[in-house]
């Protein structure tokens, strides 16, 4: 394997990142390429929250209901992925498990099938690559799926990763490439100075100083922001998930059913999710949840009553009212938000990774930031 190159430093450029998400390690692997010196601070450890809870589905098109600024940015992002995956595999030596897997959205009832279809009928036109699937043609392409189904759309274009290995190589890429990782560094709030922001103060009351900072505190993005900042907020949105083992693999693709969605790994492994819960930083996995999962899964693909339950987890999406991210430059001057992801931060990475960072060296973001403002009117 080729030693990645250190890029040349520019010396005037410093960015303190709060936050070891995967806002923040996008960030610094993406600042680090382009020379700039990176401090990520980490209370816990990198990939602490909700980034790992992650089921890792890039669904740039399942998850668009509407054209509009989000699914620009959720496709521009689902693009980068291959590069990007390409490079940080280089760079770390770690497998992403990236797959182009497709997803399919499936329904019990003609009729649902028929509506999703109207639905997301702008997506064809758009020229993205959507087919709508007989039963005989789902069943063909997933013999496991109950005999139930109606039918499905095929979103081919959609794909799936292993969120804690991207989480890893980012980290692990960007090191190598000069960023600095402080876990267990709690950051108290922004420092100031005559209305710029000009780094952070750490609970122990040292500060760390940058040309700039950037906000990449997740769900917790509120809680740092100033009291009298008028930008939305951000809270959390909690989402459980269930594994299951199979001894062979049931799926190839992602499903998503009614009343749950399922990730299938590799190894064996299956993921089913998720909740979607507003119940502050309550991190309890829940009987009922996990009761409704289940059965929602096994309804979907029968033989996973015979399955081993391996694991469940929940985190906390970072939710805001709009249910746009706060990305890009604040009203505070050398303050950058990079956040507010909700449902699709592992999917709008590296597109927010590029526009923090372009905002950081003074080019022209890939697309128009205003629905993204971190200063837009608060809901
Ligand atoms: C169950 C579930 C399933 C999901 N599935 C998908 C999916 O399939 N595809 C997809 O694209 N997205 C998915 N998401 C959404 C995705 O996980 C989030 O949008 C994304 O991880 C947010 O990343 P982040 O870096 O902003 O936040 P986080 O990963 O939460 O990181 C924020 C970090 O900031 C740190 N921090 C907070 N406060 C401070 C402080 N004061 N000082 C220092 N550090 C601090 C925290 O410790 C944390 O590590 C899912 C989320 C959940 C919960």
């Amino acid at each position: 394997m080729t030693r990645p190159r250190k890029a040349a430093r520019k010396p005037t450029l410093s960015v303190v990142i709060i936050g070891g998400g995967v806002m923040g390690c996008a960030a610094a692997y993406e600042l680090s390429r382009r020379g700039v010196k990176v401090t990520v601070l980490e209370r816990s450890v990198p990939g602490a929250e909700a980034s790992s809870a992650a089921a890792g589905i890039l669904g740039a098109q399942v998850e668009s209901h509407r054209p509009g600024p989000m699914t620009k940015l959720g496709l521009l992002s689902r693009k980068l992925y291959p590069a990007l995956v390409r490079d940080l595999e280089r760079i770390s030596g770690i497998s992403i498990e990236y797959r182009r897997s497709g997803v399919l959205k499936v329904a019990y009832a003609a009729s649902d099938v028929a509506r999703a279809a109207r639905e997301l009928a702008w997506q064809g036109k758009a020229k993205l690559p959507l087919a709508r699937l007989t039963r005989t043609a789902l069943l063909a392409r997933e013999p496991a799926l109950s005999r139930e189904l109606s039918g499905g759309l095929w979103f081919e274009a959609d794909a799936t990763l292993e969120p804690r290995a991207l989480l890893s190589a980012l980290r692990i890429s960007a090191e190598k490439l000069g960023a600095e990782f402080r876990s267990g560094s709690f950051v108290k709030g922004v420092a100031e100075e005559s209305g710029r922001a000009v780094g952070v103060e750490l609970d122990d009351g040292s500060v760390v100083s940058g040309s700039h900072v950037v906000l990449a505190a997740g769900s917790w993005t509120s809680l740092l922001a100033k009291s009298d900042a008028t930008m939305p907020r951000v809270v959390p949105a909690r989402g459980q998930i269930v594994e299951l083992r199979t001894s062979a693999p049931l799926l190839s693709s992602v499903l998503f059913g009614p009343d749950c969605y399922l990730v299938p790994r590799a190894d064996g492994r299956l993921l089913i999710g998720s909740t979607l819960e507003f119940v502050g930083f309550r991190r309890e996995v829940t009987a009922g949840a996990v009761a409704k999962l289940l059965m929602a899964a096994i309804r979907l693909v029968p033989a996973l009553a015979d399955a081993e339950l391996s694991g469940s987890w929940s985190s906390f999406r970072p939710y805001t009212q709009d249910e746009l991210p706060l990305l890009g430059p604040s009203a505070t001057p050398g303050l950058i938000l990079m956040s507010g992801h909700y449902r699709n931060g592992i999917l709008l990475a590296p597109i927010s990774a590029q526009i923090v960072a372009d905002c950081v060296t003074g080019k022209k973001p890939p697309l128009d930031l205003t629905p993204f403002s971190p200063d837009r009117v608060s809901k």
